[in-house]
C-alpha cells in the first residue's frame, strides 16, 4: 500500500465546481442546499480517517432527505469524472497524483479509475469530497466493490491516512519446488497493534495481494533464469547470492514493501535457490 497526500481541493470547492453549470434549477436549488452539509460532513470524515475510525460513519440513501443518492452519482459521473465536466480537473488532479501511475492499493496495476473509499450509493454525501476518491486499478476497484467497514478490525487501509511503509511488512518465501515459487505473507513489525494487523490482513485479503504478487514473482523468476543459471556456471552460489543480495538492495531503497523487494529478499536468503533451485530439471536442483 502506497500512501499519498490528502488532495489539496477542499470538499467545498469541489462540491461547488461541480454543480456550477447545472441548468435544471429544481436540482440546483436543492443541491446548493446541501452545501453545508457536504463541507460539514468531509470534515468529520477526515477526522474519523485520522483515527480508523470510518464506520463509525451511518450510511444514508439521500442527503438530508433532500438529494438522493442517484443524484449525487451524477453529480460525480456527469460533471467530476466525464471529460469537460466542470470538474475534471479535480479528477485529472487526484487521479494522476501516484508515482508511475501504480495503483496505491496493490501497488502494481495501472490507475484507472478513482475508489469511491465510502461507497457513494450508501454515503452520497461523500460522492465528490476529493479525501474519499482514491486512485485505484481496475481490479482492485472491482475487488472492494461496495464493502462497507463495520468495525475498526475490517475495512482496508486508505492511502490518503494510513502510512504502513515505514516498517518491512510484506515478506516472502521461496517454495522449494520445481519450478520454484515464492509465496508472500505479512510480517507483523513490532509497533503495529493488534487492530493494524487486522486492517492490513484483511487488506491483504480484500484485493488479493498473495495471489497477484505470486503470479507476477513467477515470471520475474523465468525472465531471471537463464542469467542466474549462468552466473551459478561461472561463478558459483555465492556470487549468485552476492548479486541477488544488491537486486533486493537496490529495490529496497526504491520501495520498502514492493513484491520485487520481498521477492529478491527471499531469493537472496534461500540457500536452496541459490545452489541451483532456479533451475527448472528436478535433476538439477541441489540434492541431487
Ligand atoms: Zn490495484
Amino acid at each position: 500500500m502506497q500512501k499519498l497526500l490528502l488532495p489539496a481541493y477542499t470538499a467545498e470547492y469541489t462540491f461547488s465546481t461541480c454543480i456550477s453549470r447545472i441548468k435544471d434549477t429544481n436540482l440546483k436549488n436543492r443541491l446548493s442546499s446541501i452545501k453545508e452539509t457536504i463541507v460539514a460532513a468531509a470534515l468529520d470524515y477526515e477526522q474519523a480517517a485520522g483515527q480508523n475510525a470510518l464506520y463509525t460513519i451511518g450510511a444514508s440513501d439521500t442527503v438530508n432527505g433532500v438529494v438522493t443518492a442517484n443524484e449525487m452519482s451524477d453529480v460525480y459521473d456527469l460533471r467530476m469524472a466525464k471529460k469537460r465536466g466542470s470538474g475534471r480537473h479535480i479528477y485529472d488532479k487526484l487521479i494522476s497524483a501516484p508515482a508511475h501511475a501504480r495503483c496505491p492499493l496493490c501497488g502494481q496495476g495501472k490507475v484507472w479509475t478513482l475508489d469511491h473509499h465510502l461507497p457513494k450509493k450508501q454515503y452520497p454525501g461523500f460522492a465528490v469530497t476529493p479525501a474519499n476518491l482514491v486512485p485505484s486499478c481496475q481490479d482492485c476497484n472491482k475487488a472492494k466493490g461496495s464493502t462497507v467497514p463495520s468495525s475498526p478490525e475490517d475495512g482496508t487501509l486508505h492511502p490518503y491516512f494510513d502510512d504502513i511503509d515505514t516498517h518491512r511488512w510484506l515478506t516472502a518465501a521461496v517454495a522449494e519446488t520445481t519450478p520454484a515459487a515464492v509465496l508472500f505473507n505479512i510480517a507483523r513489525p513490532a509497533g503495529w497493534d493488534d487492530i493494524l494487523f487486522a486492517r492490513v490482513r484483511n487488506h491483504f485479503k480484500v484485493f488479493n495481494l498473495a495471489s497477484l504478487y505470486s503470479g507476477h514473482a513467477a515470471e520475474e523468476l523465468a525472465n531471471i533464469r537463464d542469467y542466474i543459471s549462468s552466473l551459478h556456471t561461472s561463478a558459483g552460489p555465492e556470487a549468485v547470492k552476492q548479486h541477488l543480495r544488491d537486486q533486493a538492495d537496490s529495490r529496497e531503497a526504491a520501495r520498502r514493501n514492493s513484491w520485487q523487494t520481498a521477492l529478491y529478499r527471499a531469493l537472496e536468503t534461500s540457500d536452496w535457490y541459490c545452489s541451483g533451485g532456479f533451475h527448472l530439471n528436478a535433476d538439477s536442483v541441489p540434492g541431487d
